[in-house]
């Protein structure tokens, strides 16, 4: 099957798992990535001895390809707590997502300011546990989830209102997926309702590289070092009779048997316009949220000790603070820290075209504001170092709906392109989990496919 060639476009985490899976087979790919990096959205970088991320920067416990790929390139695994303090009405409350009796009463102030013991905060706190615990083996952030089994069109936020969920409710709920930028409410509930019942259910333990979520996309992309060509972007992957058979970058067609097209969902009609009008139209449903970071060295802790990270509720403009070595303390030389101040939503819209250092001194002004009492914050000329990183497409939101119409894509292509499969977070339960096993998924069956072809 040597001589048979297979083109992958795009080196994020489902192409980078395409191409390392393919050479398990004994295939060594083509990847085709635009930038001059590969790892996409889970991209890391190092400076001066500190790892940061750029992008993607947890895992939760059912990440099941992903700690498989970790030991393989032997990663360790760090699990962690997720300690926040939670900004309402003017005042600082811990989260604990913890649901051990002793936690409870200790944390009995934090669930009246929350609402959660009023008549109304009970019912539906327990209505929500009830539905979430008897959903609970659809929510998995696995592979091979069923979750778009349960994807229908209802919104969070109407799912939220059929559950009478009052406001202060919602806010607590609606927390932790503000730590992932977008705006959950007009996105899909069964996807929203699984980051929820990943927190409740697991007791908010999530799971990183000790080097960050950049340290796997970095050994994936050195596994593959001799299969990727960077700064070439694909321009249009070649469809004839009915088969893919190759791919144009600039001044060149590359003829293919087979291609893996692993870009975000937003740019695969661009390149493959023949896709068929159910799949079209899947596509439309697929949108991503905006995000922006700045990352700042440190030679001191930013937050009060024990604090991992400060969440605002979501019409606040104070970024997300995190600091990265609380949870990773190996991503940053001893004694020497790593404040992460995230932004979404339309805020972080009209911070993208401003100049770095603008960014920065918004951000960072915006947390110095409401900073935790204790902090540490750096002034705007202090810090080691900074970078800003800057996300038109974050993460893959979905529209209600979105999942189980994209579980049905595969089989509207089958037949109607031969050669062709699509791969990235969007075609799974959207994170880094689903594009490495949409990755994985893809290079299988391909293999399978040269190998038939072979026999
Ligand atoms: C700020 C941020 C925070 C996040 N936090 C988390 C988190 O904590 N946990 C989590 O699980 N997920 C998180 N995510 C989402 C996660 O990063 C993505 O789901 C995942 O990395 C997507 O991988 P992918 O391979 O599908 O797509 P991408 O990473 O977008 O890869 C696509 C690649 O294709 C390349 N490309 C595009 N067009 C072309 C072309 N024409 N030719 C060649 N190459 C092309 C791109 O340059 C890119 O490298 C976060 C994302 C961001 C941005």
């Amino acid at each position: 099957m040597s001589d048979k060639r297979v083109v992958i476009v795009g080196g994020g985490f489902a192409g980078l798992c395409a191409a390392y899976t393919l050479l398990k087979r004994g295939i060594t790919p083509l990847l085709l990535e635009a930038e001059e990096r590969a790892g996409g959205r889970g991209k890391g970088e190092r400076v001066d001895g500190f790892s940061l991320d750029m992008g993607a920067f947890v895992f939760t416990s059912t990440y099941d390809t992903a700690f498989r790929l970790c030991g393989e390139l032997g990663l360790p695994l760090v699990p962690s707590m997720m300690k926040f303090g939670h900004y309402r009405k003017g005042r600082w409350v811990t989260t604990t997502p913890d649901q051990s009796f002793w936690n409870f009463v200790r944390h009995l102030r934090t669930a009246i300011t929350m609402g959660f013991l009023s008549p109304a905060g009970m019912r539906a706190g327990s209505k929500v546990m009830r539905e979430i615990h008897r959903q609970a083996p659809y929510m998995s952030f696995a592979g091979d989830s069923p979750l778009a089994e349960i994807d229908d069109d209802e919104s969070f936020g109407e799912y939220l209102e059929r559950l009478r969920v009052p406001e202060t409710l919602q806010v607590t709920l609606r927390g932790p997926l503000d730590m992932i930028l977008g705006d959950p409410m007009p996105a899909g509930q069964a996807l929203m309702r699984a980051y929820i019942g990943e927190t409740m259910l697991h007791s908010g333990r999530v799971y990183m590289p000790e080097r960050g979520i950049g340290s796997l996309s970095e050994a994936l992309a050195n596994a593959c070092a001799d299969a990727i060509r960077v700064s070439t972007p694909v321009r249009r992957i070649v469809v004839a009779d009915g088969k893919a058979t190759g791919v144009v970058v600039d001044g060149e067609t590359i003829e293919a048997d087979a291609v893996i097209c692993a870009v975000p969902g937003t740019k695969v009609l661009d390149l493959v316009p023949e896709l068929p009008e159910e799949t079209r139209r899947a596509l439309g449903a697929v949108s991503y949220s905006t995000g922006c970071r700045v990352v700042i060295g440190l030679d001191h802790s930013p937050l009060p000790p024990g604090w991992h990270g400060a969440l605002y509720p979501e019409d606040d403009d104070t970024p997300l603070l995190l600091n990265r070595t609380a949870f990773l303390p190996a991503c940053a030389p001893p004694g020497k820290s790593i404040l992460d101040l995230l932004i979404g939503r339309e805020r972080a819209k009209e911070l993208i075209p401003l100049s770095d250092e603008e960014v920065k001194r918004e951000l960072l002004g915006a947390a110095r504001r409401k900073a935790p009492p204790g902090s540490a914050l750096p002034g705007d000329d202090e810090g080691l170092f900074y970078r800003v990183y800057r996300w038109e497409e974050a993460l893959c939101m979905g529209e209600p709906g979105m999942l189980a119409a994209m579980a049905d894509v595969p089989g509207q292509i089958a037949g109607r392109i031969e050669n062709l499969v699509l791969a990235g977070d969007y075609t799974r339960v959207p994170a880094v989990n689903g594009a490495l096993s949409s990755g994985e998924g893809a290079a299988i069956a391909v293999a399978d496919l040269l190998a038939s072809r072979a026999g």
